[in-house]
């Protein structure tokens, strides 16, 4: 094991959306790592199974991100279960679009309550505990989304450029204080987020070029995890090398 590889050994990270895709890679990924978890999704069923997976601890809690009370109730399950929190991955996130005729307004009002008002929270919530402590990383999963205009896919584009603009504010308002706060802005990648497409008949990027792998994803968040404590790794805009962006 080499020094950066040290660096997570022991760590409390906690990931939201971890039931499938990205979020269920990067828990695997930290696992390995020698990080106990704390997981959370709706889903418990494959919350349960996930943590039965694992190579070390991990803990699910069964919740809706969107509600207000679930960023506290994961900073007070980690203190409870593991004695601190170290690591925050806001990862929980989903893709409604369409045209202006179709597009589904309590499916959009629902993705800005998950997709950027929780990610506010939980990202509050944890800084300032990261603060007091005087330490602790947080990432944000952001979206090459939030570089491109597509015209069915303005208000999650808008979102996702939004948790770059608020993480960076955040990181500067953070600096010296030992917690480091960074995003990752995938391009497509292979997971169930585009059920909903398909299932409306909407063409789905993931199956016009090959895509990401969430595997992919989840090294990368790694690899921004175990810089020394000098480092920040402010961004990462990582895309498949298939992709016309
Ligand atoms: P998935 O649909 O596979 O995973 C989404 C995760 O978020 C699930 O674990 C889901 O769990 C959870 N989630 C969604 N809504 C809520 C909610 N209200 N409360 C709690 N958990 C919720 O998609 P991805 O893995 O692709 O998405 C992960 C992140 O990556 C998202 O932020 C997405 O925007 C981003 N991203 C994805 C890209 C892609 O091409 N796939 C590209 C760029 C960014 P459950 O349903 O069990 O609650």
């Amino acid at each position: 094991m080499n020094e950066a590889q040290r660096h997570l050994q022991g760590k409390v990270a906690v990931v939201t959306g971890a039931s499938s895709g990205i979020g269920e890679a990067i828990a695997h990924e930290l696992s390995a790592a020698g990080c106990s978890l704390v997981l959370t999704a709706r889903r418990a069923e494959r919350l349960n199974a996930l943590c039965a997976q694992l190579p070390g601890p991990a803990v699910p809690l069964s919740a809706a991100i969107d509600e207000p009370a679930t960023a506290q109730a994961l900073l007070e399950l980690a203190h409870r279960t593991y004695g601190c929190a170290d690591i925050l991955v806001n990862n929980a996130g989903m893709l409604v679009s369409g045209t202006l005729e179709t597009i589904d307004l309590d499916g959009l009002m629902q993705m800005t309550r998950t997709n950027y008002d929780a990610v506010v929270r939980t990202s509050y919530v944890f800084a300032r505990a990261f603060k007091q402590q005087g330490a602790g990383a947080i990432i944000n999963v952001s979206s090459v989304g939030a570089y491109l205009s597509h015209s069915s896919m303005g208000v999650y584009a808008g979102l996702k450029q939004a948790v770059e603009v608020f993480s960076t504010a955040l990181r500067v308002e953070l600096k010296g204080s030992g917690v480091r706060v960074g995003t990752i802005a995938p391009g497509t990648t292979e997971t169930e987020i585009f059920d909903r497409l398909r299932a409306s008949g909407q063409p789905v990027r993931a199956d016009q070029t090959p895509a990401l792998q969430s595997s992919d994803v989840a090294s990368a968040v790694r690899y921004m995890l175990e810089q020394p404590k000098h480092v920040s790794m402010a961004r990462v805009l990582m895309v498949s090398s298939s992709e016309s962006v």
